[in-house]
């Protein structure tokens, strides 16, 4: 397809599933590099999705080699995990302003190229507990929850120009991110998954795929659920 995409987060975990999926497909597809790794065969851009003047940077080079960006998946995110009693000020800001207010940078940078050409795709990836809480995690509960709305209301902002904005909600999935979770923990959470498994990180990035294809011209403002029936549709 040729597209110009960019995956934030899109070096490490799901976000270079997604990228290497798109990739595949013949997009030209630019990934986000904070402190990891520099993937091979993509264009990586370093960037802190946190600082503004990063994101203008990381738009421009991106922009420079292949193009205004026509895909958009906002991917970054962080966990800070503890129970809301102990959970310090800076702890819940840090998750909300990585996986919630920087995701709104990012896509409104993404947003008047978009106008201009009269169509794009924004995708967030928020995650299967936005919806269904889960202990520990109310900070990174209230950011994926907060995407939804903000997706939603740029759906029917940018509708009319042949822009989609949806969403889809992992389940848990083996990467850096759940590596400090128990095999217990993981157990009890796969007992609960109609699918009886984990997330792979190749089913995200299929229903990101899908979302970003042609296919799914007519979908906007829609919660896609990738977690084996955990949350049971939201
Ligand atoms: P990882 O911890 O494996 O990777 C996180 C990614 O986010 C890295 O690419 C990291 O970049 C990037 N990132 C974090 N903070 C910033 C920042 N300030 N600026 C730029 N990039 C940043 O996480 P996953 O791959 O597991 O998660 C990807 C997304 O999927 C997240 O939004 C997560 O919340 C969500 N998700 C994950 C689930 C799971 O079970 N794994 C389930 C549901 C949702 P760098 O390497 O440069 O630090």
């Amino acid at each position: 397809m040729s597209r110009s995409v960019l995956v934030t987060g899109g070096n490490r975990g799901l976000g270079l599933a997604i990228a290497r999926a798109l990739a595949a497909d013949g997009d030209k597809v630019a990934v986000t590099r904070r402190t990891g790794p520099a993937p091979e065969g993509l264009l990586v851009v370093d960037c802190d999705v946190t600082d503004p003047e990063s994101v203008e940077r990381a738009y421009k080079q991106v922009e420079a080699e292949h193009g205004q960006v026509e895909v958009l998946v906002a991917n970054a995110g962080i966990a800070r995990d503890g129970l809301a009693m102990a959970m310090s000020d800076e702890q819940f800001d840090q998750v909300l302003q990585t996986n919630l207010n920087a995701a709104f940078r990012v896509a409104r940078r993404a947003i008047r190229p978009m106008l201009a050409a009269r169509s794009g795709r924004l995708v967030f990836v928020s995650s299967v507990n936005a919806l269904r809480g889960s202990a520990g995690q109310a900070n990174y509960a209230a950011a994926k929850a907060g995407l939804i709305g903000m997706a939603r209301s740029l759906a029917r902002e940018l509708g009319s120009r042949g822009i989609t904005a949806n969403v889809v909600a992992p389940g848990y999935a083996r990467t850096d991110m759940t590596a400090g979770l128990s095999e217990d923990y993981l157990a009890q959470i796969t007992a609960q998954v109609p699918l009886a498994r984990l997330a792979d990180p190749e089913d995200v990035a299929q229903a990101v795929r899908f979302l970003a294809s042609d296919a799914a011209g007519y979908i906007t403002g829609a919660v896609l659920p990738v977690d084996g029936g955990l949350g049971m549709g939201h």
